[in-house]
């Protein structure tokens, strides 16, 4: 079980409904708003100086500091604020029923609960010891996670980072140190209309396509020759949407294709999507295609943190004082440690509950999680005052 305190805290961030807009056909769920307002006064009543960052109407970023403007060290711990959607789930949203020593809602595991713990483990005297130390204590709840990461993007277009950063997720309290990046782009096939009985005097742009998806499976057999990770394995690459063709008797002039294309360190995008750009061109040239576009859709970079360092290094002694094992793992999924790998020197991802529980419909975190994960943050932030207090 776990503390009262910290049961209530959670459900009171469960009630307050946070669904990533995008996802929400009710625009009175569809808000972040109200669980920045929550966030900022709870940051307030705790003496955080609280800033938003309100880039795009509505949505506000929350950024909360404690401690020595003029830091030894800098710690930023975010969380995001969005849910995903509520359509088909088979338990309150917005509850926080709690039932055979889980809490049930939305957000429970993705990502309420590993902020409940992390809020929860920042008592006044911690803070003070802390800032004592020398160490300035950043809290950010970022918009717009789950799709896209578009707050954490925002933030850190302003600079905001730290030395060291703890995104909390849902990683049944394994330290993620590193994560793939992704690579989203479409390609647009085109070719000639023509009459199915004479395909000859057309281009078909699904045959085109079929030579295009032969050349991404090359880059992919290239790129996993060159650039396998230590920790990440294998760059990957997935072909999800296709259309193309409007008709069995007719040449079809244009096919789309979808791709989502997952990165490791080392890899560059602009020359991932050059390869296919030269395959286009090629095809073109033999007249497989009369022509070609191709976007990029989204991209995040990946990131990888040494385990050697003394983030990952502090929260792993803290995870096994606790009963945790500490381990140390790599993950194909993105989060905002991408972009804020970008301004943080040291970054991991951390929190109690599962990603497997994540987006479901029935979605809940194990309370003993819970309690487990606010008790290793805390030992982690007592560890970080000691660490930068004795480097004096
Ligand atoms: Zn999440």
């Amino acid at each position: 079980m776990a503390d009262n305190g910290l049961i209530e805290l959670l459900q009171k961030l469960v009630a307050i409904p946070s669904v990533n807009p995008a996802l929400a056909d009710d625009p009175a769920i569809g808000t972040e708003a109200p669980l920045a307002e929550f966030l900022s006064s709870f940051l307030n009543t705790r003496g955080f100086r609280v800033e938003w960052h309100e880039i795009t109407k509505g949505r506000p970023n929350v950024v909360g500091r404690f401690g020595p403007t003029n830091p030894k060290r800098s710690l930023l711990i975010e969380s995001h604020l969005d849910t995903q959607g509520i359509h088909g789930m088979i338990v309150p949203p917005f509850v926080g029923e709690v039932r055979d020593g889980r809490l049930y809602g939305r957000g429970a595991c993705d990502t309420k609960g590993p902020m409940a713990a992390a809020l929860w483990a920042l008592a006044p005297n911690l803070l003070e010891r802390l800032a004592t130390a020398g160490v300035e204590l950043v809290y950010v709840g970022a918009v717009g996670e789950e799709k896209g990461n578009f707050g954490a993007e925002q933030l850190v277009a302003l600079g905001i980072g730290a030395d060291e950063a703890l995104i909390l997720e849902p990683t049944e309290l394994a330290i993620v140190h590193a994560h793939k990046g992704t690579l989203w782009y479409e390609v647009e096939a085109l070719g000639r209309a023509a009459h199915g009985s004479n395909p000859q005097h057309g281009v078909n742009a699904i045959r085109g396509m079929a030579r295009v998806i032969e050349a991404i499976e090359d880059e992919i057999r290239g790129a996993t020759e060159t650039h396998t990770d230590k920790f990440l394995g294998r760059p990957t690459v997935n072909i999800g949407v296709i259309r193309g063709g409007s008709s069995i008797n007719i040449v079809p002039d244009r096919c789309v294709v979808e791709v989502d294309r997952r990165t490791v360190p080392g890899e560059d995008n602009a020359a991932i999507l050059n390869n296919i750009r030269s395959a286009l061109a090629r095809l073109t040239a033999d007249e497989m295609l009369t022509g070609w576009n191709l976007s990029s859709i989204k991209e995040g970079v990946p990131f990888s943190t040494p385990v050697e360092t003394r983030l990952v290094q502090r929260l792993s002694r803290a995870c096994k004082e606790s009963g945790a094992s500490g381990r140390t793992e790599g993950a194909g999924w993105y989060s905002d440690a991408g972009p804020f790998a970008k301004t943080c020197k040291e970054v991991a991802v951390f929190g109690p509950g599962s990603i497997l529980q994540a987006h479901t419909v029935d979605e809940y975190i194990e309370l003993s999680s819970l309690q487990q994960g606010s008790e290793i943050l805390r030992q982690f932030l007592l560890d970080l005052a000691d660490e930068v207090k004795g480097a004096t």
